[in-house]
């Protein structure tokens, strides 16, 4: 970065941080769960397991979730990438002669990047009559091929629910198997995301309820995650549900805001999968954008292990040899050392004079180096069970 840009980049991010003051704490969240459910962390893992359910037959669910949506009348599109959805909607729009549309904003959309790509097909995106809406909602449901939403408003689930064509966007991994955990999901959109004990404005939706004259498509768009569930790990990062609660409490998003990402997807969770979703040379620094005080997967309602996906992330791009050269050769280093405690126990590694060799003085100078335990946990423990 030039100095110029590097300085508007800085003032950038001092802006942002500015407009949305630090708020670390969980206890609204805590409060609300303990209020609604009688044991919170079991919940966690109830909607854990629910999700990986989903996760764990992701073809085969999908494709239920086709023939029963299709069942109640409804039209399915399958999309490998942005690209291709937007061949499929534009086609459907100019078929129908459409030239204004609502489209409803949510993060899916401006991943899709829809409204500016409408625009440039010269269909507008804000529309006040119940023709046509683009919208993404919460979840899909597989055994019944519905559709679950909170709405923000009134007026945006009326126009939403009214309109003559309905168009419906979702990643390839927002769905759960069964509506009867729909209750479960919705108690935990309300406490997570909008910090309330209840969702007020939430409906499940059925093509076959429409009506006369209306039509409902879904658009199933993978987008990159596939990517992603190819892997062994990070696929766990596929159960997210998108509530922004491990964003609101990182420290460190809380001080570097969105704009270093210059991304849709920011927070915790883009840490661990921009380099999947996007590529490695570009995003692989995310992952070292953590201090791992691990407040994100305490905080995360279907338990994703953020924490110890980013330290994979790092020892998958240090495995793969796709850091960068001087960081490999210092991280083969100290696993040379660390993996072998006989050297640590050397008097040179105890009092820190190794490390420092290791590590250049112009990162000892701007972070705290770390402190080794005198013992091995092994020593410890067998000293405890003498005592
Ligand atoms: S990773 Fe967990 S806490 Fe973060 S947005 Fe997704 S579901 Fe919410």
């Amino acid at each position: 970065m030039k100095n110029r840009e590097y300085d508007d980049f800085i003032f950038n991010c001092k802006r942002k941080i500015s407009d949305s003051p630090l708020n670390l704490s969980s206890d609204i969240v805590d409060d609300l769960s303990h209020c609604v459910f009688q044991n919170p962390n079991q919940i966690k893992y109830k909607a854990e397991e629910i999700r990986q359910k989903f996760i764990d037959n992701i073809v085969d669910n999908l494709l239920v979730f086709e023939n029963k949506f299709t069942e109640n009348k409804g039209i399915v599109h399958w999309c490998i990438a942005y690209d291709d959805f937007f061949e499929q909607l534009v086609k459907l729009l100019k078929n129908k002669k459409i030239k204004a549309v609502n489209s409803f904003e949510s993060s899916f959309n401006m991943e899709l990047g829809l409204d500016p790509s409408l625009k440039n097909e010269g269909i507008h995106t804000i529309d006040k009559n119940n023709t046509c809406s683009i919208y993404e909602p919460d979840l899909g449901i597989v055994n019944t091929g519905s559709l679950f939403s909170i709405f923000k408003s009134a007026y945006e689930m009326e126009l939403v629910l009214s309109s003559k064509l309905k168009i419906f966007i979702l990643p390839i991994n927002k769905f759960i198997c069964n509506i009867k955990d729909i209750e479960l999901f919705s108690h935990i959109y309300s406490i997570y995301r909008e910090n309330v004990d209840f969702p007020f404005l939430s409906a499940i939706f059925n093509p076959n309820d429409s009506g006369e004259g209306t039509e409902s498509h879904v658009f199933i768009i993978d987008n990159g995650r596939s990517n992603i569930l190819a892997t062994k790990n990070q696929r766990k990062a596929l159960l997210c549900i998108d509530c922004g609660a491990c964003k609101r409490i990182c420290p460190v998003y809380n001080t570097i805001s969105d704009e270093p990402y210059n991304n849709v997807f920011t927070g915790p969770l883009a840490n661990v999968v921009l380099p999947f979703l996007e590529n490695f040379e570009s995003y692989k620094h995310l992952s070292f954008n953590s201090v791992l005080c691990g407040n994100c997967s305490k905080i995360c309602p279907v338990n994703i292990p953020l924490t110890d996906l980013m330290i994979e992330n790092r020892n998958f791009f240090f495995e793969s040899k796709i850091m960068d050269f001087k960081d490999n050769m210092f991280a083969s280093k100290l696993k040379k050392f660390l993996i072998d405690r006989s050297k640590m126990n050397k008097k040179s590694w105890r009092k820190g004079m190794k490390i420092k060799l290791i590590i250049p003085s112009s990162v000892r100078k701007t972070r705290q180096m770390p402190k080794f335990a005198d013992e091995s946990f092994n020593v410890i423990r067998t000293k405890q069970k003498l005592d």
